[in-house]
């Protein structure tokens, strides 16, 4: 089967195009390198030992989408591309409206006029907000607190949307996914976010290169068992495998399903802290700092629905994560930039 996948040479869709080609998928990558590196492509190859196609360009290029699927024959996307920094979409919401939004809706629409109608779609437990108990459940209610969240709860609406006429031979998995940290264990492909990091895992791997010097730790006072607040880290290998088995999953379902991707454990940010410096023999220096606006104290997922339909589960625990996140730092201390 020959899979289209957006956003492929980023943070998670790189992983995922390694774990598509080792289960014996052909793989066409359409990336704008806007958050991304070309010399991931090389290295996505080094791993897998096989090629894949690959497409500068843009989402939201509709005739691009229509040569590009007829051409390679697509069968099934999944799509990564978009942005995802909470805070720019805060100040910038059209653009994030048009990348996220406008831009499922081009690919969307260029799928149905090409007959493709196989979709893997990359959500965000974000989409739950405050008001859902803890675990959540796929059936939790979602009221997302921010523009990025928003983004995504409305392409889940289109989704659900374009799947309910009786007709519809659509078969769409929105993966809701908690939070990938980690790094392939060959040391080749990780996350390189630009500048300053948002998201902890990869500002603590900064910090302890020297790049950056100092985390602050965003509120001590979270009725949380230490004060930090605490999150469902995934290792980004395993929420790769999970993109394997939804396509599996696909191939013998019609409609729409949701799923949650997290290990249904939460972990604070200084037990995070206090295992890297474990793993790493690296002290992370820190300081508490007030909250960051819109942050929930604590949140995990129930994630025994991907298990009982699509068979998948976490297999690498925290430890492996913290792992392979400082081999890929240590070793690639500016990213893919010093190629
Ligand atoms: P990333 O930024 O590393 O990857 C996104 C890729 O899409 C990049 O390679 C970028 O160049 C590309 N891209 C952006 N706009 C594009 C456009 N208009 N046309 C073509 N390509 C474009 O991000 P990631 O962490 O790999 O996330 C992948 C997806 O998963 C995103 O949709 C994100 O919202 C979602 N997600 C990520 C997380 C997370 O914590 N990383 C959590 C939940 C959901
Ligand atoms: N966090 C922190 N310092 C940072 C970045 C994040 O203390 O520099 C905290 C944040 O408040 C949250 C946890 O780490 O409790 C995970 O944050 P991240 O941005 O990685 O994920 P998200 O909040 O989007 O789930």
């Amino acid at each position: 089967m020959r899979v289209l996948v957006t956003g492929g040479l980023g943070y998670i869709g790189s992983h995922t195009c390694v774990e598509l080609l080792a289960a014996g998928f052909d793989v066409v990558v359409l990336d704008n390198l806007a958050n991304s590196a070309l010399a991931a492509l090389d290295r996505i190859e080094q791993i897998a030992q096989r090629s894949l196609a690959f497409i500068e360009g843009d989402i939201r290029d509709a005739d691009l989408l229509d040569s590009l699927l007829d051409d390679y024959e697509i069968e099934a996307v999944i799509h990564f591309a978009g942005l995802k920094a909470v805070g720019e979409g805060q100040q910038q919401p059209m653009l994030y409206h048009d990348v996220n939004v406008a831009g499922s809706h081009v690919l969307l629409s260029a799928m149905e006029r090409a007959g493709v109608n196989c979709f893997v779609f990359s959500s965000s437990a974000t989409v739950y907000g405050a008001e859902a108990d803890i675990p959540y459940v796929e059936t939790s209610p979602v009221n997302p607190s921010n523009v990025y969240g928003n983004t995504k709860r409305i392409v889940e609406m289109m989704l659900a949307d374009l799947c309910q006429p009786n007709d519809s031979d659509w078969s769409v998995a929105v993966l809701r996914y908690f939070n990938p940290i980690g790094a392939h264990p060959s040391g080749l492909i990780g996350e390189d976010p630009r500048g300053i990091p948002n998201n902890l895992m990869p500002y603590i791997a900064k910090v302890a290169v020297g790049e950056l010097q100092e985390l602050s730790v965003f509120g001590n006072d979270y009725s949380t068992r230490d004060g930090t607040g605490v999150r469902d880290y995934i290792h980004v290998v395993d929420l790769a495998k999970g993109h394997v088995e939804a396509l599996k999953f696909l191939a013998k379902k019609q409609g729409i399903e949701v799923f949650n991707l997290g290990s249904g454990n939460g972990y604070s940010v200084l037990e995070l802290i206090n295992a890297f410096k474990d793993i790493s023999g690296v002290a992370v220096p820190y300081k508490f700092a007030p909250r960051r606006a819109g942050d929930l104290p604590e949140f995990y997922a129930e994630p025994s629905k991907a298990l009982q339909l699509m068979g998948w589960k976490t297999e690498l625990d925290l430890n492996h994560m913290l792992a392979d996140t400082w081999h890929w730092q240590k070793n690639n201390p500016k990213g893919y930039s010093a190629e």
